[in-house]
């Protein structure tokens, strides 16, 4: 009998981080579901090349603070294609400023997107691995949902907040073989940093390892909490920081 391929979706999977997750899993072999908010470029390039591991990778653009939309196109994605097999929650966003500069739309749209989202984004999902007995979700944090930072009320909120969901989602669905686990990542080099990029010869010096982080230095702990190598690990935040926050 044909076993069909494991399905994984990557939200944000266009660049960054997440193009370097999508690899990994096409490496694996799994079929894509490749999330993403507007550079429809970059995700083009992503799914291209995603599509030399002779996998299929479906684009699936959406907006996941547009709550309902996601929801139910999950939903429809789901009940058409069947379940998914491995969840990595990684899109995220960041608008820091000093608390008493922050606006309510900059708190909103943070807390929307990195956080709020987990709920519609799984919601459709879980069920279907909590049935089949077989489930992997990571969720991409951040070291700001391990400690406070300057200008980051909004992203740290959020990356605390996302932890605590997925560890309680974890002890809820363990028996059915399903693990959540937590990458809380240091200065990794995509755009999400630019700023920082710039001053990296300054800002290095406060890691001990003498280095930024890589997409795929983050990658490759995904691809271990996905392995069967990881099965008895789940609830549990892996830092991934050169050993910034030890
Ligand atoms: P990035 O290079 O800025 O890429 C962000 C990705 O998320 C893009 O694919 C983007 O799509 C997508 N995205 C953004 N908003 C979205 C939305 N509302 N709906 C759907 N997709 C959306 O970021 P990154 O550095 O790879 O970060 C990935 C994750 O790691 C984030 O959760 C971030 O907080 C976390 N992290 C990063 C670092 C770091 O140093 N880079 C450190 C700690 C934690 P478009 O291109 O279409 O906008």
């Amino acid at each position: 009998m044909e076993t069909r391929r494991k399905r994984a979706l990557v939200t944000g999977g266009s660049r960054g981080i997440g193009k370097a997750i999508c690899l990994m899993l096409a490496k694996n072999g799994f079929d894509l579901l490749l999330n993403y908010k507007s550079n429809d470029e970059r995700a083009n390039e992503t799914q291209k090349e995603v599509e030399k591991y002779k996998v299929n990778c479906k684009i699936l653009k959406f907006d996941i603070a547009d709550f309902k939309y996601s929801f139910n196109l999950l939903n429809e994605e789901v009940e058409k294609n069947g379940n998914i097999d491995v969840l990595i929650l990684n899109a995220g966003v960041r608008k820091d400023t000093l608390f008493p500069l922050m606006t309510e739309e900059d708190w909103n749209y943070i807390i929307d997107v990195n956080y709020k989202s987990f709920f519609y984004i799984v919601k459709p999902i879980i069920n279907g691995m909590f049935h089949q007995n077989y489930g992997k979700i990571v969720v991409i944090s951040s070291t700001a949902g391990l400690m406070g930072m300057q200008g980051q009320v909004n992203y740290s909120s959020s990356k605390f907040g996302i932890i605590g969901a997925a560890k309680s989602l974890a002890v809820e669905v363990a028996r059915r073989n399903v693990n959540v686990n937590i990458i809380a990542p240091g200065y990794v080099e995509t755009e999400m940093i630019e700023e920082e990029m710039k001053r990296k010869s300054e800002l290095v010096k406060i890691v001990p390892a003498r280095r930024f982080g890589t997409p795929d230095d983050i990658a490759n702990v995904v691809e271990f909490l996905i392995s069967d190598k990881s099965s008895y690990i789940t609830g549990q935040v892996i830092p991934v920081n050169g050993g910034v926050y030890t």
